[in-house]
């Protein structure tokens, strides 16, 4: 396993057209929700689609590993904290998703947290871009300063709720362009330049 969060924090609709995309308004506040440190895997190891769903999707999306303890914390406070980046899949069981009114069975299969090597982070983060690409092919296309709510304010947000320890792992939202993922494909998410993860998905046994 890449990393030890005690949590990690995913946002949801936080690129305008990846809501629209799926016929969802932006959301006035940033949309919180947690994926359970037992769904992460790393590079090169393999997503297994449960056989309770039939439309298993990737998102490719920036994440930030947190560096400091982050209680009530300032924007200007988070942004201190971004001690690392790491590219992540949020994949996602999308029919349970809409079945279920809560998405903790379509978030938390195991193996649904796939998270790259840690990258670092540059001065200024607007700049990053998130590329997924399906068996070479490139699906996904996001820049971090089309984010509805940016890195730092995310962080002060989610830390207004729950403290940040060290470790802790910060999901930021995916860009236009998911997409179902089938036996044998070979999916990959990558932070130009910064940190990239490669996953091959298979049935469950
Ligand atoms: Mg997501």
């Amino acid at each position: 396993m890449p990393l030890t969060p005690s949590k990690i924090v995913c946002v949801g609709r936080n690129y305008a057209a990846h809501a629209k995309e799926l016929g969802n308004d932006v959301p006035k506040e940033p949309l919180l929700f947690l994926k359970p440190p037992s769904s992460l895997i790393g590079d090169g190891e393999t997503i297994r689609l449960p056989t309770v769903s039939r439309q298993v999707e990737y998102e490719g999306e920036i994440g930030v590993v947190v560096s400091r303890r982050l209680r009530q914390a300032t924007a200007a406070e988070a942004r201190e904290a971004v001690g690392g980046l790491v590219a992540a899949n949020d994949v996602t069981a999308r029919d349970l998703q809409k079945s279920d009114s809560q998405w903790t069975r379509a978030k938390g299969f195991d193996t649904f947290c796939c998270v790259g090597p840690v990258g670092p982070v540059p001065a200024e983060l607007s700049g990053l871009t998130v590329t997924t690409r399906v068996n070479g092919v490139v699906r996904q296309h996001g820049q971090a300063s089309s984010m509805v709510f940016d890195i730092p304010m995310l962080l002060a947000y989610i830390s207004q709720v729950m403290t940040l320890e060290p470790g802790d792992l910060v999901l930021t939202g995916t860009p236009e362009g998911v997409g179902t993922l089938a036996p044998g494909d070979v999916v990959e998410v990558e932070i130009d330049g910064v940190s990239r993860v490669s996953n091959p998905v298979t049935a469950a046994a």
